[in-house]
């Protein structure tokens, strides 16, 4: 019934209402095939950056993506408010400042649920662009286009990576080490620096952070030792 009707329907349209409506179909399917170019174009140049000025916003607006070189990174940004993403534009980058969490065993994910609810506790201004937890998963809270509240006066040149620890001696688990090397080694390459470029937080204000390469001269030395080696081999 319904197909004898339709039929009926359009054996009655005339020859210009026919080439109109292919018409229509023809731009409907170019309209949407463009935008889905255009939109597959945005997420290209939001991953690679290619195509914007200034410092790169590597991450922003895309979720659980990985990169050549990079460990996989979990982008989770912060909600902006002026506690702990203030969305001040980073106008450049000259360094990468480690930090540890001072609060032994809590995972990464707690840390960045911390940072995200100091838009509502209002106790301190805090954050940091990345953070890597104890199994060495990397969660991402500030674009790198972006200041952490993280480093002191060099908030405003620096990419910040807090590292969680399963005990008072600040030591990182092998998997935290190994996504760190990795993380700041793929930074270094990406934004053209060299380990001597990697600093501490110690090295900014003389706090004990991060408290085991503080305490330990020879395992940072190591430390960006392994991250030089890391860059060189990307
Ligand atoms: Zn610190």
């Amino acid at each position: 019934m319904q197909h004898k009707r339709k039929r009926y329907r359009y054996s009655r349209m005339t020859r210009k209402r026919r080439r109109a409506q292919v018409r229509r179909r023809v731009m409907g399917t170019v309209a949407v095939v463009g935008v889905c170019v255009l939109g597959l174009g945005f997420g290209v140049r939001q991953l690679t950056g290619i195509g914007q000025s200034g410092p790169v916003d590597i991450q922003a607006d895309t979720t659980s993506v990985q990169w050549e070189g990079a460990p996989p990174i979990n982008v989770e940004l912060l909600t902006p408010n002026e506690w702990s993403r203030p969305q001040i534009a980073l106008q450049q980058i000259n360094g990468i400042v480690i930090h540890y969490t001072a609060n032994p065993g809590s995972t990464a994910q707690q840390n960045h649920d911390y940072f995200e609810g100091l838009k509502d506790s209002q106790s301190t201004k805090a954050s940091s662009h990345f953070i890597i937890g104890l199994d060495g998963e990397v969660i991402q809270c500030i674009p790198s286009s972006e200041w952490a509240y993280a480093s002191n006066s060099r908030n405003s040149d620096t990419l910040s990576i807090e590292c969680c620890h399963p005990d008072e001696s600040g030591q990182f688990t092998d998997a935290t080490y190994q996504s760190l090397v990795q993380l700041t080694g793929w930074l270094c390459h990406r934004f053209g620096l060299s380990s001597e470029d990697v600093i501490r937080h110690y090295d900014v204000t003389g706090k004990d952070c991060p408290k085991y390469f503080v305490e330990h001269e020879d395992a940072w030395v190591q430390f960006r030792q392994d991250v030089q080696d890391y860059a060189d081999s990307l």
